[in-house]
């Protein structure tokens, strides 16, 4: 069979070049030693996963830290699972983390396209030269001959596949295929696969070590009937022809090993190394699962952004993930920015990576507590634009206002910081009672109504708001003693029965009728931010709704 004519009739493709063509045009990075070029490949399904952040991130450490490259290639090969607009998506909340790419998609660089769609010129080239050397093949199976495999292949418990004596039209006559072509028939190009699954291998993968990788003897589809490569051919295409070095990818993909090694050594390419990255899983009550694009809201990095998780808060979080010996690295250089961390590829998890919502809060918290209160105004600013209620939006109008706040919030000046703040939004939310449009308290006391408006209308009379700590104190004190409270701790805790309750009671009445809440950070502060006015209109209120 004149396999040369064949290949011309399989792939009409005029931008077809010569195979050197591509070889001087993709040629081989000029890089220090020991440089690694790394890349994530997304589709472009508009969701971007946690995992997806996890991936990233490790990429990007080992082209950076070995002053390597790391680069987006968006794999657009699935026309269905494409959606408008999901590009912008990956740069968008990549960039929010601060995952920087030196090269790909939308960006510049010299070993482009990057969008596999736009490259499937090359794709054919290497195509048709596998045909040309009998090594791939047209199949014209359609899916209802393909099912009748599988069938079969189930009834006998055999491996499921096209291969051996299953692989239909591995062997069709120069005459049969032509006739085919002629009838107008719809084609798929496969690999000629040389494999043979009782060979097995060891093979080094960065993460899992050792592993045994058993010879692939499928006859994978590498050109779909509309010309498009599958992923598996693309993978090889693209990753020699952008001199990736490392692929790190996710786990899933380790069992289509077997036919990338296949397909690199049948077109002739070095085999790039690999790493395998476990997935990212959850405790569900006893069982831990894969986190889920559909169960988990946490699954989707949008989610971080909506609730306002500081960037770097998340990408500490997902270092503890990545390496387990970085939380012993930021308890001793707390105040180094993480790339200064030397991240290690054979220390990331073998098996799972367990996420824990609360162990994000924490780190979080921790990390909010270091912001002055003008980062955390700037931070949550900028979520309540993007995010936030015109009335939470309002909250930084006065700026002033809003820095006194966050400053007491925050415990800025004091002995110790405040970690009450988790995120943008929940911050947001906690400092709602500064603001009366938000401001609609449910009063909840614990002493009778009488005894709650006499103290209330007590302090309002008597309350100046020149006091400082120490007088405003002393004027609680006072209220109380005339209400039959203890002005002394001590002597309440010696015989409560002899008093109606405790100045620390009165401190809580006042609390609730001025914030609305129990517990708040200190209460004289917040009567000073919330100036004379506002403070005492807020005790009348409370007055009349008792
Ligand atoms: N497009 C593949 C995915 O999104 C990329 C896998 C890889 O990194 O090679 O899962």
């Amino acid at each position: 069979m004149d396999l040369n004519k064949l290949a011309e009739a399989l792939i009409p493709d005029e931008n077809v070049k010569p195979l050197e063509y591509y070889e001087q045009q993709y040629p081989e990075r000029d890089l220090p030693k020991g440089a690694q070029v790394t890349r994530l490949a997304p589709s472009p399904t508009g969701f971007m996963h946690l995992g997806n952040l996890y991936v990233a991130l490790a990429n990007e450490r080992v082209a950076h830290q070995s002053g390597g490259v790391f680069y987006l290639r968006i794999e657009d090969t699935d026309e269905k699972r494409k959606v408008e607009g999901a590009v912008e998506v990956i740069h968008e909340s990549l960039k929010y983390f601060g995952v920087k790419f030196d090269e790909g998609a939308d960006l510049c660089g010299d070993y482009g396209p990057y969008y596999q769609r736009q490259r499937s010129e090359i794709y054919h080239a290497y195509a048709k030269e596998l045909i040309k050397k009998g090594m791939a093949y047209p199949c014209f199976c359609t899916e209802e001959e393909i099912e009748e495999i599988r069938t079969k292949q189930t009834e006998n418990k055999l491996l499921p596949g096209y291969y051996g004596e299953f692989a239909k039209c591995r062997n069709l006559s120069e005459e049969e295929i032509y006739a085919n072509l002629k009838a107008g028939k719809p084609y798929v190009i496969r690999l000629k696969s040389q494999g043979n699954v009782e060979i097995k291998h060891t093979f080094r993968d960065e993460i899992k070590g050792e592993i045994t990788v058993t010879e692939n003897n499928q006859d994978v589809v590498i050109l779909k009937s509309d010309g498009i490569p599958t992923y598996h051919f693309a993978h090889a295409i693209d990753d020699h022809f952008m001199r990736t070095t490392l692929v790190l990818r996710g786990e899933e993909w380790l069992s289509s090993l077997p036919i990338h090694i296949e397909l690199f050594k049948a077109l002739g390419f070095r085999l790039p190394k690999y790493a395998h990255n476990c997935s990212i899983q959850k405790q569900d009550g006893e069982t831990r699962r894969k986190l889920s694009k559909r169960k988990d809201p946490e699954a989707s990095l949008t989610f971080y952004r909506e609730q306002g998780y500081h960037k770097t808060a998340v990408r500490t979080y997902m270092m503890t993930l990545l390496n387990s010996n970085f939380e012993e690295w930021l308890l001793k250089f707390p105040d180094k920015p993480l790339d200064e961390f030397k991240y290690t590829i054979g220390k990331m998890g073998k098996s799972g990576a367990l996420f824990d919502i609360l162990k994000l809060n924490d780190v979080s918290k921790t990390m909010l507590a270091t912001l002055s209160e003008t980062e955390m105004y700037d931070f949550m600013k900028a979520w309540a634009d993007e995010f936030g209620s015109d009335k939470q939006k309002a909250y930084f109008a006065d700026k002033e206002y809003m820095l006194k706040v966050l400053a007491l919030c925050m415990g800025v000046g004091g002995k110790k910081r405040r970690k009450d703040f988790v995120c943008a939004k929940q911050a947001t939310e906690t400092v709602y009672y500064f603001f009366d449009d938000s401001f609609a308290p449910t009063y909840e006391y614990r002493f009778d109504k009488t005894t709650v408006k006499n103290i209330l209308a007590r302090f309002a009379e008597i309350y100046d708001e020149k006091d400082d700590n120490s007088a405003w104190f002393e004027k609680v004190k006072t209220v109380a003693g005339e209400y039959g409270f203890a002005t002394d701790m001590k002597a309440y805790k010696a015989d409560p029965a002899a008093f109606a309750g405790s100045v620390s009671d009165v401190a809580e009445m006042l609390r609730i009728a001025t914030t609305g809440l129990a517990n708040t950070p200190d209460l004289w502060t917040i009567m000073q931010i919330l100036g004379k006015e506002r403070t005492l209109a807020r005790l009348q209120k409370a007055i009349a709704s008792v």
